[in-house]
């Protein structure tokens, strides 16, 4: 059926079509992948790494285009052209973010690639939370909303806590055993309520992590901001966690459940500043409490256990910025960039490296833009903006991350 000239999800397609998702986080994804899989979706995760959806982003996207967006694009088409897929039986599924950006806009980039391509009958599943675009077959339910939550807290905390042992393991592979047994019992939950027994499964995670052996080493830290899709995904930062590790680093990074809090605060400020959508509003302040609530939960078992560091929750996060930026400030990552940088800081990570890609000026203003405000209040602060893009060369991205390493080393010895 034919919706504003575009093909809708319909109910009977939940029965027939597989929906194919772009990857961002591994852990996290495969978690929502069986969320999704629970609410009687047919899913598949995308996990193709290899050049050439590189090289069906520059075909099938404009050259100005974001990086994130061109390699989105370029590996759905990839893998629509792969011959795996029935294309009369296939779905696929893009965020709207509803802001400025032009992440809400991204989504007709796709279908055009689509057409170009022959695959117009492709249906393509808008996820957002500002009514942009609806389908008869994907809806979001209460049920299916806190089971997100819950699958974004839980991958926020394998990350984390992953992040700790890795670096320090003395069996290569221990760490990443037990982020492979948790997050398969973590999604094997989302098909019954045991996921909502969080303090027994937070418990047991803190517990197996611990038991690795590792080494009582001291490794230089390193926080990665930037971006969303290059923050997170392999794919767009080219393994940036697995590199800081062969380079004898310890990764920092933020969960992904402060970004969907950034995103609700944005729809609260829309009001404050700018007198727009006061259901929103009222709809976001209740979701923002319940995502920073479950979050403390979280973070609260982590500090009773004791053995790993514990991460800053939302509202300690978001007013970091305040003498910075201004809140009205939110195209792209805005403010939370901004925030990011500075609680790493203020929590004794000084090297941070900041993931920009291609085509991306809201990012390069509250990150570029606010390095040298950050640089002349924090003189020990070693912080790094690396670019990446179709063209860019890894060993040049490299390199630069090398140089700052050995700064950053130079540091920790003095
Ligand atoms: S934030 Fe940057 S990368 Fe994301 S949509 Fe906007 S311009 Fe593109």
């Amino acid at each position: 059926m034919q919706q504003d000239n575009r093909v809708e999800f319909t109910q009977e397609m939940k029965k027939t079509h597989t929906i194919l998702i772009p990857n961002m986080l591994n852990m996290h994804f495969e978690i929502i992948e069986q969320l999704l899989i629970s609410e009687g979706y047919k899913v598949e995760l995308l996990k193709t790494t290899h050049h050439n959806i590189v090289n069906e982003g520059v075909k099938n996207v404009h050259n100005d285009t974001c990086y994130p967006a061109l390699l989105v694009v370029g590996q759905m088409i990839d893998a629509l052209k792969s011959g795996k897929y029935d294309l009369n039986k296939v779905a696929l599924i893009m965020t709207q973010t509803g802001g400025g950006c032009r992440a809400s806009n991204y989504i007709h980039l796709l279908r055009k690639a689509l057409k170009n391509n022959g695959m117009e009958q492709v249906p393509v599943i808008s996820v957002n939370f500002y009514g942009l675009e609806t389908n008869s077959g994907f809806k979001f339910t209460y049920r299916f909303l806190i089971k997100a939550v819950y699958a974004i807290i839980y991958g926020d905390m394998l990350m984390w806590i992953s992040n700790q042992c890795k670096p320090y393991e003395l069996n290569a592979g221990d760490t990443e055993a037990v982020d492979k047994k948790w997050t398969k019992r973590i999604a094997d939950q989302m098909h019954s309520p045991s996921f909502l027994r969080v303090k027994r499964n937070y418990k047991a995670i803190l517990e197996d992590y611990e038991a690795i052996p590792k080494s009582n080493e001291e490794k230089v830290r390193v926080g990665i901001v930037g971006e969303i899709y290059m923050k997170y995904s392999p794919l767009g930062n080219n393994e940036l966690e697995k590199f800081l590790i062969r380079e004898g680093a310890e990764p920092v990074l933020s969960g992904l459940l402060d970004f969907i809090a950034y995103c609700c605060e944005n729809m609260v400020l829309d009001y404050d500043l700018y007198n727009i959508n006061k259901v929103n509003r009222n709809l976001a302040r209740i979701a923002l409490r319940y995502l920073v609530h479950s979050q403390n939960k979280m973070i609260k078992a982590i500090k009773k256990h004791g053995k790993f560091k514990v991460m800053s929750n939302f509202n300690e996060v978001k007013v970091m910025a305040k003498d910075y930026i201004s809140k009205g400030v939110k195209m792209g990552e805005g403010w939370l960039l901004t925030s990011e940088m500075l609680e790493l800081i203020h929590s004794g990570v000084n090297n941070v490296i900041c993931t920009q890609p291609f085509g991306c000026l809201p990012n390069h203003i509250v990150a570029k833009g606010m390095m040298r405000k950050i640089k002349d209040n924090y003189p020990e602060s070693n912080v790094v903006a690396i670019d990446y893009d179709p063209g860019a060369s890894t060993i040049n991205q490299e390199n630069r991350i090398k140089l700052m390493l050995s700064n950053a080393k130079m540091n920790m010895e003095k």
